[in-house]
């Protein structure tokens, strides 16, 4: 029961391949993966890389190449949700793409020949990764005094897009076209609901958590490496530890 630990940068997963057992690289598809034992589990690190496509690809890859058999994913996204800040952690429930339009041949959001828009997280790894970020970001937040208040960890619809969405502007457009459809999203990244699809396609159990870097507003872009670099990988790695341990 090979666990996948997948996310789209490498600083999102520092720290954690020295802590492996039995550690070697391996290189496949132009990209490296980590292989070993951490805290008694098989495990293969991957980085997507950015965006849907790099990302599809990457876990193919795991469950082709590798035969990891469930794939969690850590990494950062912009908060769109209300109430959704940064330094929170948002646990994916489901994905949509919201860049996916193929209208008037198929609904808004919805993938062809899917006959749906979102691709829903599996229950009995995402209350896991539920429980992992409450008491992971506990102990990380300690760390830090972000916000004044105490970091949340929400739960709820999580939408990917090949866009780096950094104006508050876009924000407000792409808000508005996804609840017309019914969507109401916590947050924009860019590689979730690739995987999410890739996974129902194989029938491999996926989670995700995303800790927010960004209001995906007009100054994303802002310390967005170095909040990656000293906040958001030390959060991937507490909650991560938490959660191997439960599986
Ligand atoms: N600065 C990075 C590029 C980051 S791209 C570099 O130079 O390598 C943004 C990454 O963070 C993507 O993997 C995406 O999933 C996530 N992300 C964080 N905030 C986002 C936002 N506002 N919109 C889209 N993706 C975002």
């Amino acid at each position: 029961m090979t666990l996948a630990i997948l996310s789209a940068l490498a600083e999102e997963q520092q720290g954690i391949f020295e802590q492996l057992e039995q550690p070697r690289r391996v290189h496949h598809a132009g990209r490296a993966f980590g292989l070993g034992v951490w805290y008694g589990q098989p495990v293969v690190l991957a980085l997507s890389r950015i965006g849907k496509v790099a990302a599809a690809t990457t876990a193919t890859a795991l469950i082709e190449k590798f035969q990891v058999s469930r794939i969690v994913f850590t990494g950062v996204a912009g908060g769109v949700g209300e109430g959704v800040q940064v330094g929170d952690v948002v646990v994916a429930r489901d994905f949509i793409q919201h860049d996916m339009n193929a209208a008037p041949l198929f609904p808004t959001f919805e993938i062809p020949l899917y006959g749906q828009s979102r691709f829903v997280c599996d229950s009995v790894l995402t209350a896991m990764l539920l429980e992992a970020a409450s008491a992971g970001i506990t102990c990380a937040s300690g760390l830090f005094s972000l916000n004044a208040s105490k970091p949340q960890v929400h739960h709820g619809l999580v939408a990917s897009g090949d866009r780096f969405v950094s104006a508050a502007t876009e924000v407000q457009r792409l808000q508005a076209a996804l609840r017309d459809a019914g969507h109401e999203a916590l947050a924009v990244e860019m590689e979730g609901a690739a995987v999410a699809q890739v996974c129902h396609d194989y029938g491999i159990p996926f989670a995700a958590m995303r800790t927010i870097s960004d209001r995906a507003d007009d100054s994303a872009h802002v310390d967005f490496p170095e909040f990656v670099r000293t906040v958001a990988s030390r959060y991937a790695q507490a909650i991560l530890t938490e959660f191997v341990q439960r599986l």
